[in-house]
């Protein structure tokens, strides 16, 4: 962090004398400009990033499932601005995932970013983690021991980050947090809270790309998260 306040800092300065020496331009590339033209990321309370490292470390080493543990090549905590307003959670990594550390990053992840960027957000907006941090063989599903050791870095994360809104990506997203029996067709599309924060589930990108016509509906559904966090839906 000091590193960067001190780039800044020089930065500033350099601009400031170029200003006196009389250059009233800078050549900027194009991409330079975009980004400059860009809103700001949404931030919002005090930077949780720290607390975030040091809870990521801790699920770095974890072993409390012995078999994801020796199966992994990666452990993948999440990603995003810490100070996020809008939260996605998805069930597990897959081995794109587990191959490059990040949450949803293969196909299904492609759709889940295209749908953040239909939103009006970029990924970096956003946060996104998963219930499960280690990937599971063959991509099974969690098994409930396994997700009972994994939720309290879930739960760490939800109450640093403190999003307004969460999104849970497919019933395993859901009944972690909520512990609701009922399938994803019957509750997506719902509002539910946890720990005051509301969280809409929605199927997950997964089955989307199983099932294109459901785009339909979990587009419903983000047009309501849209709506509690008080921006517009892109037409
Ligand atoms: N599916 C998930 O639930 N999470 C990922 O990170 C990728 C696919």
């Amino acid at each position: 962090m000091r590193e960067l306040t001190e780039i800044i800092d020089a930065t500033i300065q350099a601009v400031a004398e170029l200003k006196r020496a009389g250059v009233t331009h800078v050549a900027v590339s194009p991409e330079t400009l975009e980004e400059l033209g860009r809103p700001p990321s949404p931030q919002r309370g005090p930077d949780p990033s720290a607390e975030l490292a040091a809870i990521q470390a801790r699920a770095a080493v974890c072993v409390k499932c012995n078999e994801l543990a020796r199966g992994r090549k990666n452990v993948v905590f999440g990603v995003g601005n810490p100070r996020a307003e809008l939260m996605f959670i998805g069930e597990a990594p897959g081995a794109d995932e587990d191959e490059q550390g990040e949450p949803f990053v293969g196909r299904a992840g492609q759709l889940l970013t295209k749908i953040i960027l239909a939103m009006g957000y970029r990924r970096e907006d956003v946060y996104i983690a998963n219930v499960l941090k280690c990937r599971p063989p063959e991509n099974r599903q969690p098994l409930p021991d396994e997700v009972s050791h994994c939720l309290p870095y879930l739960l760490a994360q939800i109450e640093l980050i403190r999003p307004k809104v969460i999104v849970a990506l497919g019933a395993t997203a859901l009944r972690s947090v909520l512990d609701i029996q009922l399938g994803i067709t019957k509750m997506r599309g719902n509002w539910y809270t946890f720990r005051d924060i509301p969280i809409m589930p929605t199927f997950h990108p997964a089955y989307l790309l199983r099932n294109p016509p459901a785009k339909k509906e979990v587009w419903e559904d983000m047009k309501a998260v849209l709506e509690r966090l008080g921006r517009k839906a892109p037409q």
